[in-house]
């Protein structure tokens, strides 16, 4: 057994995309958070699919790990990302934190969301971000919070999440 030091990591992860109205009014893409579509009229700008909730995921695992950032390892300026499905990002910093001899033992996240109302979709994220990394549900815990109308993400301009990932190997 290594020293507890040398056998957990602790890694953090945040995103912000903005919203803003969705085709044909605007440029918005759909509303996808934790690989969860959700039927509203304002989306995220982003290059790929704009799923915060993942990527702030992806980043926690990856930071964990001292892997490079998900702006490293996919380019928003790269062509082969565009309009890319993020739960590809969630699996591949999942395999890259596996392939050191890491185990995942937890992941939380906060999702700040005006609107629309995450908790009847908080299982179906759960279930997503646990089935993308191969585990149990119960070590993924999602959140949801409102940013109380004010500044751009309670204006309903934005959403935000942060998330933290715990490492641990033998
Ligand atoms: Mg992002």
């Amino acid at each position: 057994m290594r020293n507890l030091a040398e056998s957990v990591r602790i890694g953090h992860g945040y995103d912000l995309h903005r919203l803003e109205p969705q085709a044909p009014s605007g440029p918005g893409r759909p509303l996808v958070v934790g690989g969860v579509r959700l039927d509203f009229d304002r989306g995220p700008i982003a290059h790929s699919d704009g799923d915060a909730l993942l990527h702030a995921v992806t980043d926690a695992l990856l930071a964990a790990a001292s892997l490079p950032d998900i702006g490293q390892l996919f380019p928003d300026n790269d062509p082969r990302h565009e309009s890319q499905d993020s739960r590809d990002f969630l699996r591949e910093a999942g395999d890259r934190v596996r392939a050191l001899g890491w185990t995942i033992a937890n992941i939380d996240a906060t999702v700040i969301l005006e609107k629309p109302k995450l908790s009847p979709h908080k299982a179906a994220m759960r279930s997503c971000i646990a089935g993308v990394l191969d585990i149990d549900v119960s070590r993924v815990g999602i959140k949801g919070k409102t940013h109380e109308k004010v500044d751009a993400v309670g204006e309903g301009r934005a959403i935000e999440v942060h998330a933290v990932a715990l490492l641990v190997r033998d």
